[in-house]
C-alpha cells in the first residue's frame, strides 16, 4: 500500500491536475479499502476487488487509480447517480461497504480555510486534514454480483438478429422470439443519420 501523497502523484499524472476531485477521491477511495481490510488493491489483491462509482467526475478517477478497479477490466462499475460516492465490494469475503462524501464538507472546508483563495483551494486543504467522519458517511451493504458481471468471467457472444452486431453474455435481450442488442431493443443512445 502506497502512502497518500504517493497515490495523490499517481492520481494527479492519470487525471492530468491536482484538484479537491483527487484528493477526495484518494480518501474516499483509501477509507473504503481500510474498511473491507484490503491494503494490496493492485498488488496480491488485485483480483479481490469490484468497485461501483455513482459519478463521472474528477474524483472518480482517483477512485480508479487508488484501486486499480477499471471499466476495461470489468471491475469497475459505473451508476450515474450524480453522487459523490462510491461502493467497494470485496470478491473473498463477498463484504461491501459504500463512502459517500457528505455535503456538509462543503461548507466546513471553507470554514477551516477562509485564507484560500477559491473553493477549490479551500477544499484541497481542508479535504487532506478533516476527520473521516466530517468527511463521509459509510454504510455495510450486499451487492448481488451475477457471475457474468466477474472481472474475468468469459460467456459466448451472441449476435443481434436485426443489425447483425456480436453482443457479450446476458447484455442481450430477448423479445417476441427474437435477441436483440440494447440499442436495437429502444435503449439506444444515438439516432442513426444514415
Ligand atoms: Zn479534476
Ligand atoms: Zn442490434
Amino acid at each position: 500500500m502506497k502512502s497518500f501523497d504517493e497515490y495523490l502523484r499517481d492520481a494527479e499524472e492519470a487525471h492530468g491536475h491536482l484538484c479537491a476531485g483527487q484528493v477526495l477521491g484518494v480518501r474516499l477511495a483509501l477509507l473504503g479499502l481500510k474498511r473491507l481490510g484490503i491494503d494490496d488493491p493492485r498488488g496480491k489483491d488485485r483480483k479481490r476487488l469490484v468497485t461501483f462509482v455513482e459519478i463521472d467526475r474528477c474524483a472518480t478517477d482517483a477512485v480508479a487509480v487508488v484501486t486499480g478497479c477499471r471499466l476495461g477490466k470489468r471491475a469497475l462499475k459505473f451508476r450515474d447517480w450524480g453522487k459523490m460516492a462510491a461502493t467497494f465490494v470485496d470478491l473473498e469475503t463477498g463484504k461491501a461497504v459504500r463512502i459517500a462524501a457528505k455535503d456538509s464538507s462543503k461548507a466546513l472546508a471553507s470554514q477551516m480555510h477562509p485564507e484560500a483563495v477559491n473553493k477549490n483551494s479551500q477544499q484541497m486543504l481542508a479535504y487532506r486534514e478533516m476527520p473521516d467522519d466530517d468527511l463521509f458517511t459509510t454504510q455495510w451493504v450486499k451487492v448481488e454480483l451475477p457471475p457474468e458481471e466477474f472481472p474475468g468471467y468469459k460467456g459466448a457472444r451472441i449476435v443481434c438478429d436485426l443489425c447483425g452486431e456480436g453482443i457479450n453474455f446476458h447484455r442481450e435481450i430477448h423479445r417476441e422470439g427474437k435477441i436483440l442488442c440494447r440499442g436495437c431493443a429502444g435503449e439506444s443512445y444515438f439516432n442513426p443519420l444514415e
